[in-house]
């Protein structure tokens, strides 16, 4: 037997339910109303009216009123209750099939499809969540194809210097020196390290970066990271400080994570204050800790300030490029404290320095 679809179930049902309805009725009626009469008929005999001679006509009579009657309520009440159950099940099964119709075109790569409400909550529930689930699937293509765009153009400018240099040294237009062979090998480490952070980025955005967090000391590991850091400066140069008290709460964080985005901040501050100060604050305030990263240097503009944190931007490409940033690193750092339920953020004066903070939450005292 062919599979019934919904609204011939839907109908059947209903009409099954109404056979048995109207059988049950008829039976009864068929069997006990006659009954019933002749009771009453006898009723009226001994209270003296004599109906001996009617009785036969007055009992057909009745029998066929009744047949009459049961007859038209069968028609009657079978059409209505066939129509309103014709209408109910379309009234199910019509937005089912207009989901469908739509889910198919969204999965064709219609985007921008979407569920209209429906007055059964049922259905209205099912359309919010699919309306739902489609505004996610479109953020992500969105950023997939974000991603692929600046990609391309990332990837572009390194091959480029690259073919450029190559081509000119095979025929012979440029000579060979120790000095293009620094440059081929410069564009070489770029690329290396654009490969490097878009894995991290991809991991990170897409929540696949493990986060182990556990109670952290978080002076300890700063103290750890000027140290490191001191030992590369140069002398008379800019000056690394922490300033943290001794008794900073303990935090919820993943010790690997924190260094890694200290040390992007750290490396940030350093690039863009070549002479100055770089300083890192710890403190807490209610239940979270900041941690940031204040420089006294070159600052971003107003206007700047809030894409630093878009994945590739630099607020002078051409200028950054030649200083081996890639854009990245701010993105990835503040996947990071998301993961680990904080919050990143940047001030910044042009000319007088930047501070960029996060937050970390403490861990609570038992
Ligand atoms: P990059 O690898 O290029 O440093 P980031 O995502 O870390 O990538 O930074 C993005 C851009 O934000 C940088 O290219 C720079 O223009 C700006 N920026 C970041 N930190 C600072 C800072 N401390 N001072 C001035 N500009 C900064």
């Amino acid at each position: 037997m062919a599979k019934l679809g919904l609204r011939a179930r839907l109908f059947l049902s209903h009409l099954i339910v109404m056979i048995v309805g109207l059988s049950t009725l008829l039976t009864i009626g068929k069997f006990y109303s006659p009954w019933l009469f002749v009771l009453h008929l006898e009723k009226l005999q001994e209270r003296g009216l004599d109906v001996r001679y009617l009785r036969r006509q007055l009992v057909e009579g009745f029998d066929s009123a009744w047949s009459r009657g049961a007859f038209w309520s069968v028609i009657v009440g079978g059409t209505t209750a066939g129509g309103l159950s014709y209408l109910v099940s379309k009234r199910i099964v019509e937005p089912l099939i207009q989901m469908e119709r739509i889910t198919r075109r969204f999965a064709s790569g219609n985007l921008e499809e979407r569920v209209p409400r429906n007055e059964i909550p049922e259905l209205n529930r099912l359309a919010e969540s699919f309306n739902r689930m489609a505004a996610d699937l479109k953020g992500v293509e969105q950023r997939r194809r974000d991603l692929v765009g600046d990609l391309t153009h990332e990837l572009r400018t390194p091959l480029t210097v690259l073919e450029g240099y190559l081509e000119g040294l095979a025929d012979g237009t440029i000579e060979s020196s120790s000095d293009i062979y620094q440059r081929l090998a410069k564009e070489t480490t770029r690329l290396n390290r654009l490969v490097n952070d878009l894995q991290e980025l991809s991991k990170a955005e897409a929540g696949y970066l493990p986060i182990h967090a556990k109670p952290l000391n978080l002076r300890p590991l700063m103290a750890a990271l000027v140290r490191r850091f001191s030992d590369q400066l140069l002398e008379g140069g800019t000056v690394l400080r922490l300033d943290c008290s001794t008794n900073l709460p303990i935090a919820i964080a993943d010790p690997e994570r924190v260094e890694q985005i200290l040390i992007n901040l750290i490396g940030n501050a350093l690039r863009y204050t070549p002479d100055g100060t770089v300083t890192l604050r710890a403190w807490h305030q209610s239940d979270i800790i900041w941690v940031a990263v204040v420089d006294t240097g070159q600052g971003i503009s107003a206007e700047d300030l809030p894409h630093v944190f878009e994945r590739f931007w630099r607020s002078d490409r051409s200028r950054d490029r030649s200083s081996g940033g890639t854009g990245i690193g701010l993105a990835i750092s503040r996947r990071l404290v998301e993961l680990q339920k904080g919050t990143i953020t940047a001030e910044s004066e042009l000319g007088k320095g930047s501070t960029f903070r996060f937050s970390l939450p403490i861990a609570r005292k038992i």
